[in-house]
């Protein structure tokens, strides 16, 4: 059972990484949560994950989430983080307890409109292209100003937070002025709408522990935990 030893070990040194990070900039550890991210990755290691103590996973695909969600206890909590398409959503709805890639107006009122159908009331993040970058899902941080009273409007979506991915990079201190500039969006567009808006999902293997000392309340962790696919 070397696999096993090694997906615990891995996650424990993951999660002390956490509460380090969260002592150096004066957090509280439990204010932050660990989303382990397991797509692509084999059903074996989930249930590794789970028998270490893993209560969230996160999965980008429907086809390759509904084949895997079926097989796990039915306790087990999965949020999703990958592209949403407007076509899969009335199959995903059911599935996830929180959505971080809400990425348009569009889709966002799509959502909203299934949900109502279906009986749901979705819990979603806005998914934010800081960096503007063209390759980029996600809304642009001038859009959302404009935008917000909408999508807090519509009366299905819960709004908790926003989501954002820095560019990627060998160097997780690149990433630093991308997690500051959400924290300090999400500050400015909680007084603009008058709540709080809590939730802040950013920081994945390469740089999750600046992303916690930049005030992530989640974080995406999937390599470091199961290794490269
Ligand atoms: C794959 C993925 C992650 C996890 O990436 P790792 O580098 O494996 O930790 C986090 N967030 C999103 C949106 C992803 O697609």
């Amino acid at each position: 059972m070397i696999a096993l030893t090694n997906i615990s070990e891995r996650l424990n040194s993951v999660r002390e990484n956490i509460i380090a990070a969260a002592e150096r900039s004066g957090r509280h550890p439990s204010d932050i949560g660990l989303v382990v991210i397991s797509k692509k990755h084999p059903i074996e290691k989930m249930r590794e994950a789970l028998d270490a103590g893993v209560s969230v996973f996160g999965e980008s695909r429907l086809q390759e989430a509904s084949v895997k969600i079926p097989l796990l206890p039915a306790r087990t909590r999965f949020h999703f983080i990958g592209h949403l398409q407007k076509n899969k959503l009335r199959k995903l709805l059911p599935l996830f307890e929180l959505f971080h890639s809400i990425d348009s107006l569009e889709l966002a009122l799509e959502m909203d409109r299934i949900a109502s159908d279906l009986g749901l009331f979705p819990r979603v993040l806005l998914e934010v292209n800081i960096s503007a970058e063209s390759s980029k899902y996600g809304f642009v941080p001038h859009d959302l100003e404009n935008l917000l009273e909408k999508l807090l409007s519509l009366p299905r979506l819960q709004v908790e937070g926003f989501m954002t991915m820095a560019p990627l990079s060998d160097d997780p201190e690149t990433s630093r002025s991308i997690f500051s500039q959400l924290r300090l969006l999400r500050d400015q567009l909680a007084i603009q709408a008058g709540i709080p808006l809590p939730t802040l999902s950013m920081g994945m293997s390469n740089d999750y522990e600046v992303a916690v000392e930049e005030g992530a309340t989640l974080v995406r962790v999937g390599s470091a935990i199961f290794g490269k696919q």
